[in-house]
């Protein structure tokens, strides 16, 4: 994220600067805004959270031994992490077992990869995933997520012969269950673009009916930036066991618009993807990522 990187920057002179504090506030505050909207925020809420750190800047008075450059900060990490999504801690682990996460999204989101990724991230918690291929679009998606299973030692399913989803996750949900493990994890056809989110909500639907997952993630790409907001918006609206990956968040300077925007939906972030390796996945927290930016 190399633009809010900037802000690790921002800070350090701020604590460094020589000027009395206001006139100090007032140029990390446009530093700020400068840095957020290149980082493709959404300006209302730039102007938002300007406004309130502005404020609480001038206002709230530092606990004792407690300088004003240091409240300062916190007053800054609280409200971007607020930005990001606040207190919300994503529940990664599973209520029950077995757990049926189906992914959906637009093609080339990232959706066959993150599949890959979550079963290894499960797997190194020491439980015993399964990766479902029911993608009959993309001939090459099979063999794609077939090859990552292979990598990461985890059990497969697909037929690549077939051209029924719906009959492949249904045979493949109790391929997965006979070989006893315990996170099954359904990837699907994205063949919709952004802009279609009916689509994608439909044939979300559409699956769900059949294999009645317990949580359906979207994958998101970061570089669509602020786009993010009306896909979040009414994925979140049309599914409450949704969540939401989002990913490439290492290869754009939008990601901290996509990022934002799908808090703002008040959608949950469950993991951001972070390279294209299938370690490179974090579980999203929006303090911890904060954090790490303000260094
Ligand atoms: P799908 O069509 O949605 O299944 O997308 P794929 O999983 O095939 O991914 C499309 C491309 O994005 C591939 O080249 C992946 O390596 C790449 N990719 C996926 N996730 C990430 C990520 O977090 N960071 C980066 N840099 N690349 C990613």
């Amino acid at each position: 994220m190399n633009v809010l990187e900037n802000l690790k920057k921002i800070v350090s002179d701020f604590l460094r600067g020589k000027e009395p504090y206001e006139i100090a506030v007032e140029n990390f505050v446009k530093e700020l805004q400068k840095t957020l909207l290149r980082a493709d925020v959404n300006v209302k809420l730039v102007l938002e959270l300007t406004k309130n750190i502005r404020e609480r800047a001038l206002k709230e008075r530092p606990p004792p031994y407690i300088s004003k450059q240091e409240w300062f900060i916190k007053i800054v990490y609280d409200e971007l992490s607020s930005l990001f999504g606040g207190d919300i801690k994503p529940q990664v682990f599973p209520v029950k077992t077995p757990y049926i996460i189906m992914l959906v999204g637009v093609q080339g989101s990232g959706k066959t990869t993150t599949a890959a990724k979550i079963a290894y991230f499960y797997k190194r918690y020491g439980y015993r995933p399964c990766l479902i291929c029911t993608d009959t679009y993309r001939p090459a998606a099979y063999e794609q997520l077939y090859q990552l299973s292979k990598q990461i030692d985890v059990p497969f399913c697909g037929d690549p012969k077939s051209s029924d989803p719906i009959d492949i996750a249904k045979k493949c949900l109790s391929y997965c269950i006979n070989n006893n493990t315990n996170i099954i994890i359904i990837d699907t056809a994205g063949r919709h673009g952004y802009g279609e989110e009916e689509y994608l909500l439909k044939e979300m639907q559409d699956i769900a009916k059949a294999v009645n997952p317990d949580e359906v993630m979207l994958i998101i790409d970061a570089s669509i930036g602020q786009k993010a907001y009306d896909l979040a918006l009414r994925f979140h609206s049309a599914t409450p066991i949704g969540s939401i990956v989002i990913t490439k968040l290492d290869g754009t300077a939008k990601g901290g618009g996509a990022l934002s925007a799908v808090a703002a939906t008040k959608a949950i972030i469950k993991f951001i993807g972070t390279g294209e390796k299938i370690p490179e996945l974090e579980v999203f927290d929006p303090r911890r990522f904060v954090g790490r930016i303000l260094g």
